[in-house]
């Protein structure tokens, strides 16, 4: 028999809204031009501009290769005779 509580939550349907906030009146904080955004930041134009201006080509990280450290003791119970 199969307990009604464990049905009862298997069936329950989470419901929940998300509300999409409504365009925010934004003075661009780069060129003081008044425009809408959904978040605070600076408008498209100046956006675009950053993008072109600050944005680079992605470049390879060297890696460093693993060095153990030297004062590391050895296990003693490996180590033992
Ligand atoms: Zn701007």
């Amino acid at each position: 028999m199969t307990p009604d509580g464990a049905v009862v939550a298997l069936g329950r349907a989470i419901l929940c809204t998300v509300t999409i906030e409504p365009d925010l009146e934004v003075v661009c904080p780069r060129c003081g031009a008044a425009t809408t955004a959904r978040f605070y930041g600076p408008c498209d134009t100046c956006r675009d501009e950053l993008r072109a201006t600050l944005g680079g080509e992605g470049h390879l990280v060297e890696a460093v290769a693993y060095e153990p450290k030297m004062n590391v003791t050895p296990n003693s119970v490996a180590v033992k005779d």
